[in-house]
C-alpha cells in the first residue's frame, strides 16, 4: 500500500473514511475488488453476486447477526451484502460461526484495512452432518498446545468432529483417576522401532498423557469452534499399554511391555476375566465425565483371537454364554459396554469389525476396511461414517516419489499413495445403497495414524492440503465439485496456512 493512502485512516468519522476508502480502492486497487468472490474452501453452495454491481466497504468485523433462519439444518446460513452492510441469518450459533468463516476466508488474502465486498447473497449449508478428522496420539504423543492448533486447523476447514485416538498398544494418554497406573506406567514407552520395522530401536522414551483438566479445556475450546470431541478407547485389542499397567487383565498374566513395534499385537484383554468389564466401565465412566460427546468410540478393530483360544477363562466364558466362536466374545464385551453407554445417553461407535457380532439400534460404525463396512452398516440401519483407507488415510504418501533419497520431498510413511486429487474424488455415499439406506451415511473422516508421524509439524504436513480436498467432500454438493476449479482456489487457502504458520505439503498430485 503506498504512503499517500495512509492519511485517510486519520479521518475523524467512519463514514468519511469509508467513502474515501471506496474511492481509493476503486482507482488504486481494482485487483483487490476483483478477488473477493466468496469462492472459498469449502465452496459455499450458492453465491449470487448482484447483477447490478456495487460493493460495500467492510471493516472486516461489523456483521449483523440474526438467528431467524427457517431451516432443518442447524449449520446453515445466509450472508447478505448490500449497501446497508453485511447481514448473516442462521438458525443457530453454528450457522453464524460458518458464515463468519466464509467472510474471513473471502478477505484473508486482501491487503490490511477495509475491503470492498461485492453486493451478494450467499446461501450455504454443509452436505453431511458428520465431518471428521482423527488423530492418533498413542503411537506418538502430541503436546496439548498442538491439540489446540489442530482444532484451529479443523475449524478453518468446516470440520465439526475431532476423533481423538487416546490409547493403543504403544501408549495410554487418557488420565483415569481410579486406575492411575494406566498413565503412570502405560504412558511411558522406553524405545521405538526405527524405520520400517527393521528390528533396530532408538533409546528415546516416548512419554506423555493428558490430564482430565487439559482434555476438558480442549473440549470447551473445540465447542467454541463448533467442534465435538469424540474420544476413543480402543478395546479389547490394542490394549498392551493397559496390560502393562494391570497384567492381571490379560489372558496370560504377562509380564507385558509397552510395544515398541508397529502392527497388531496378539495380547488383548481377557474376555473371561470377571475384572475386565468392570475395569472398562470404570474407564468409560471417566471418559463420559470428561467428554460430553454423544458419540463414544470403543475401537474394536484388529483384535486377534489367539489368546482367547488358548485361555481357560475365555473358554469357560464362551461355554457359559453358549457361544460357538471366539469372535462372539468380543460381541459380548461390546454389548455390555453398549448398554452401559446407552444408559448414560451416549452412543457407541466402533470400527467396522464391531458390526460382525451385531450392535444395538443406536450404535454407529466407522468404515475403514474399504467401503463394505459402511454399506453393511447402512443396510442394518446403523449410522455410518466413511473412512476407507484408499481415500481417507492421511498417513499414506501424498506424492508418488517415495525414493528414500528424495525424503526431503516427503518423509517415510506407512505406505499407500493417496494424493490430493484422489482425496478430492472421493464420494462417501456408495451407489449400491437404496435411497432410504443412503440416509445412514452421515459423513466422512480422514484418519491420521502416527506410527510414522513424529511431530506436530509432521502431522500438519500429512494433513495439509489434503484436508482442503476432503472438506469439499464433506461440505460441498457432488455436482458442484470440480478438481480443476478447486486447484485455482487452493492458493488462497495455502496463504492462510502461511499466515498462521502451518506446515503443509507444497507439492500436490
Ligand atoms: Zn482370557
Amino acid at each position: 500500500m503506498s504512503k499517500w493512502f495512509l492519511p485517510i485512516f486519520n479521518l475523524k468519522t467512519d463514514s468519511m473514511k469509508r467513502v474515501l476508502t471506496a474511492f481509493v480502492l476503486l482507482f488504486a486497487g481494482m485487483s483487490s475488488f476483483a478477488e473477493v468472490d466468496y469462492r472459498v474452501i469449502p465452496l459455499p453452495q450458492k453465491i449470487e453476486i448482484s447483477p447490478k454491481g456495487g460493493s460495500y466497504v467492510w471493516n472486516r468485523s461489523d456483521v449483523r447477526e440474526i438467528l431467524d433462519l427457517k431451516t432443518d439444518n442447524p449449520e446453515a446460513y445466509v450472508i447478505t451484502v448490500n449497501k446497508k452492510g453485511v447481514t448473516v441469518h442462521a438458525a443457530t450459533k453454528s450457522g453464524l460461526f460458518y458464515a463468519r468463516q466464509t467472510l474471513f476466508k473471502s478477505v484473508a488474502n486482501e491487503p490490511e484495512g477495509d475491503v470492498l465486498l461485492p453486493y451478494a447473497t450467499i446461501t450455504d449449508e454443509p452436505r453431511f452432518p458428520y465431518r471428521g478428522v482423527h488423530l492418533d496420539v498413542a503411537r506418538h504423543f502430541m503436546p496439548i498446545d498442538f491439540i489446540y492448533k489442530y482444532i484451529d486447523i479443523l475449524a478453518l476447514h468446516g470440520v465439526n468432529q475431532f476423533h481423538w485416538h487416546l490409547t493403543d498398544d504403544q501408549g495410554w494418554r487418557f488420565e483415569v483417576k481410579k486406575h492411575p497406573a494406566l498413565t503412570e506406567k502405560g504412558s511411558v514407552r522406553q524405545r521405538t522401532v526405527i524405520g520400517k520395522n527393521l528390528g533396530i530401536y532408538d533409546d528415546t522414551p516416548e512419554t506423555g498423557y493428558y490430564t482430565q483438566e487439559e482434555m476438558r479445556s480442549v473440549v470447551a475450546y473445540a465447542a467454541e469452534r463448533n467442534i465435538n470431541v469424540i474420544p476413543e478407547i480402543d478395546l479389547p485389542g490394542h490394549m498392551l499399554a493397559a496390560l502393562c499397567a494391570y497384567p492381571e487383565l490379560g489372558c496370560t498374566g504377562g509380564p507385558y511391555t509397552i510395544w515398541s513395534d508397529w502392527g497388531v499385537s496378539p495380547d488383548v484383554l481377557c474376555a473371561g476375566n470377571d475384572k475386565v468389564i468392570p475395569f472398562l466401565k470404570d474407564v468409560l465412566a471417566e471418559v463420559c465425565e470428561v467428554f460430553p460427546s454423544e458419540i463414544i468410540h470403543i475401537g474394536g478393530d484388529e483384535s486377534p483371537r489367539d489368546r482367547w483360544k488358548a485361555c481357560p477363562k475365555c473358554q469357560a466364558k464362551k461355554a457359559e454364554l453358549g457361544l460357538s466362536r471366539e469372535s462372539e466374545l468380543q460381541t459380548y464385551i461390546n454389548k455390555e459396554l453398549d448398554k452401559f453407554l446407552s444408559e448414560r445417553g451416549r452412543v457407541l461407535m466402533g470400527w467396522d469389525e464391531t458390526l460382525e457380532g451385531g450392535l444395538s439400534e443406536n450404535a454407529m460404525v466407522m468404515s475403514w476396511r474399504g467401503v463394505d463396512g459402511g454399506i453393511a452398516a447402512a443396510r442394518q440401519r446403523h449410522r455410518a461414517v466413511m473412512t476407507p483407507g484408499g481415500w481417507c488415510y492421511f498417513d499414506h504418501y501424498q506424492l508418488k516419489n517415495t525414493n528414500p533419497q528424495d525424503h526431503n520431498l516427503q518423509p517415510l510413511a506407512i505406505g499407500g499413495y493417496t494424493p490430493l486429487s484422489k482425496v478430492y474424488s472421493y464420494e462417501p455415499v456408495p451407489e449400491q445403497l437404496s435411497e432410504e439406506e443412503r440416509k445412514y451415511i452421515v459423513g466422512a473422516q480422514c484418519n491420521l495414524w502416527s506410527e510414522y508421524i513424529l511431530s506436530p509439524e509432521h502431522v500438519m504436513f500429512m494433513l495439509l492440503p489434503r484436508l482442503a480436498a476432503l472438506c469439499e467432500v464433506q461440505w460441498t454438493q457432488p455436482e458442484q465439485k470440480d478438481f480443476e476449479d478447486f486447484k485455482k482456489r487452493l492458493p488462497a487457502m495455502q496463504n492462510i496456512y502461511k499466515q498462521r504458520g502451518y506446515t503443509y505439503c507444497r507439492r500436490s498430485e
